[in-house]
């Protein structure tokens, strides 16, 4: 399983399959992705391989904590994130693993900035803010 940029020149090689997704709806994730929310699937960060040139970005979280995310600076498609909070993980980017059958978020955090029209179904845990 392959995570990869639109250019295809920052890619992340994954294990398989990881329990550990969760979408975002903060504004500083719509910001990031352009998109309503954010869905970033977390791996420890020595089961996966990066290869390719990225730039970074680190901001703090509305937590306190830090968000650094790397993103190709051909393309600019955001293709992995690391979190203060969890140092010893590698967060991907769902999107860039372009797979429709991976597995779905067991997470929703930041709710009450959730645009209107969006859900998210199943038997997962909600947040209006970040993990307490
Ligand atoms: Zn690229
Ligand atoms: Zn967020």
């Amino acid at each position: 399983m392959k995570a990869q940029c639109q250019c295809g020149q920052l890619c992340v090689d994954l294990p398989g399959p990881t329990p550990a997704v969760v979408a975002c709806h903060c504004i500083a994730c719509q910001r990031r992705t352009g998109s309503p929310f954010g869905v970033i699937a977390y791996y420890p960060a020595d089961q996966v391989v990066v290869s390719g040139n990225a730039t970074r970005f680190e901001r703090a979280t509305d937590t306190g904590n830090s968000f650094e995310t790397f993103f190709c600076p051909t393309c600019g498609t955001t293709v992995y994130a690391r979190t203060g909070r969890h140092p010893a993980m590698i967060g991907v980017t769902v999107g860039t693993i372009a797979d429709p059958q991976f597995q779905p978020p067991v997470r929703s955090v930041w709710e009450q900035s959730m645009h209107t029209w969006v859900s998210i179904p199943g038997a997962i845990e909600h947040y209006p803010q970040g993990r307490v």
